[in-house]
């Protein structure tokens, strides 16, 4: 019996140990020497930049650890960082892409515990902004509530409440475009159904998963989905994940107009203008309460201004996050004050468009 361990010429330089000549490598299972695997990788879809993944058996990690703690070895670089460079290096003249360790578009798992490679794209991510002109259809796609989804005799088998949405129409040309699987659509807020966002647009991403194309010409796009007289898209640029959250943490101010019910004398106007535009204690509205924790919101109106055609309008500049309607109505009380409470008398929001988004894009 001999102590030195049967190692590849790799490994064995590697850690600087002597080796019994021949035989399989007791750490990786010369495994670089079965070149199958790394010869298959060729993607046919768009991608500038790529990274390596390496997956090898626990007991091949188990092994070189028990190694480098009987030999006392210190600074020892672990075969799966030495491969992973060696393959990369290998791969980049081969392909003729750029390794990139951060955000690469693709990643190579190269599982040799499976014997197969992972292609792990990584999703694409643009920025826009979207304006809504229908009351009737809503932001993203909602699942029909009888069947979740499925397909049922209440939804006509379609699986949704509604036949389209802003998601739908904006995610159908991009999808194309980039051939990608399936696309996730993350709004600055929503507005209701049936409220209209106009002016330049409310801000938001779209994921792209598995996109197969990356370099889209994202006018076209904007062109395709524009044709679709509902929506319109504008500004729209690729742009890093991290915005996702941003635009989802983030309360902007908002402006709305908001169409009352009644025609309001031009006295009821002037004390919604001076005396609506202060705090507001807002309790969860009761049509949201099925879907929202019971809490009293604390929300600043900055400017309200009347305008008063066949019936009266009111522009309102506020905080994000107000329910507009209730502070009209009133919400049976539990919006204070709101325009019925200071006119004391019973109004109704019937129509409500969204003006204005107050969000500067960061560069
Ligand atoms: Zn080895
Ligand atoms: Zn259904």
């Amino acid at each position: 019996m001999t102590d030195k361990p049967t190692l590849c010429k790799r490994c064995a330089e590697r850690l600087g140990l002597e080796s019994d000549d021949g035989g399989m490598c007791e750490i990786c299972g010369n495994v670089l020497e079965r070149t199958e695997l790394i010869d298959s990788i060729g993607p046919d879809f768009e991608y500038e930049t790529f990274n390596v993944g390496i997956v090898m058996p626990d007991s091949a990690i188990e092994r070189e650890a028990a190694l480098v703690r009987e030999n006392r070895l210190t600074g020892v670089r672990s075969f799966k960082t030495e491969f992973n460079k060696e393959i990369r290096a290998a791969l980049s003249s081969r392909l003729g892409k750029r390794p990139d360790m951060e955000s690469p578009d693709v990643t190579f798992e190269i599982n040799f515990v499976k014997n197969r490679v992972f292609y792990n794209i990584k999703p694409m991510t643009i920025y826009g902004r979207y304006c809504k002109f229908s009351r009737e259809i809503p932001q993203t796609k909602w699942h029909c509530t009888s069947c979740r989804g499925r397909g049922c005799k209440k939804c006509n088998f379609s699986g949704k409440m509604y036949p389209t949405s802003v998601e739908e129409i904006v995610a159908g040309p991009i999808l194309e475009a980039t051939r990608g699987r399936e696309s996730r659509f993350h709004g600055a807020g929503r507005e209701d159904i049936d409220v209209r966002m106009l002016g330049d647009g409310r801000p938001f991403v779209i994921e792209i998963i598995n996109p197969k194309a990356r370099s889209i010409d994202l006018r076209e796009v904007e062109e395709k989905v524009n044709m679709d007289d509902r929506v319109s898209i504008s500004g729209l640029e690729f742009c890093d994940k991290s915005l996702v959250e941003h635009l989802k943490n983030t309360k902007f101010k908002k402006t709305y107009n908001a169409h009352i019910d009644k025609k309001l004398t031009k006295e009821e106007i002037s004390i919604l203008e001076s005396e609506l535009a202060v705090e507001i204690e807002q309790r969860t509205p009761i049509r949201v309460s099925h879907r929202r924790s019971d809490k009293i919101r604390k929300r600043k109106v900055y400017k309200v201004i009347g305008k008063d055609n066949r019936t009266t309008e009111l522009e309102i500049y506020c905080d994000g996050g107000l329910y507009i309607k209730e502070l009209i109505s009133g919400d049976e009380g539990r919006t204070i004050p709101s325009a019925a409470s200071l006119l004391k008398k019973q109004l109704t929001c019937c129509k409500l468009d969204v003006l204005k988004i107050h969000y500067d894009h960061f560069r």
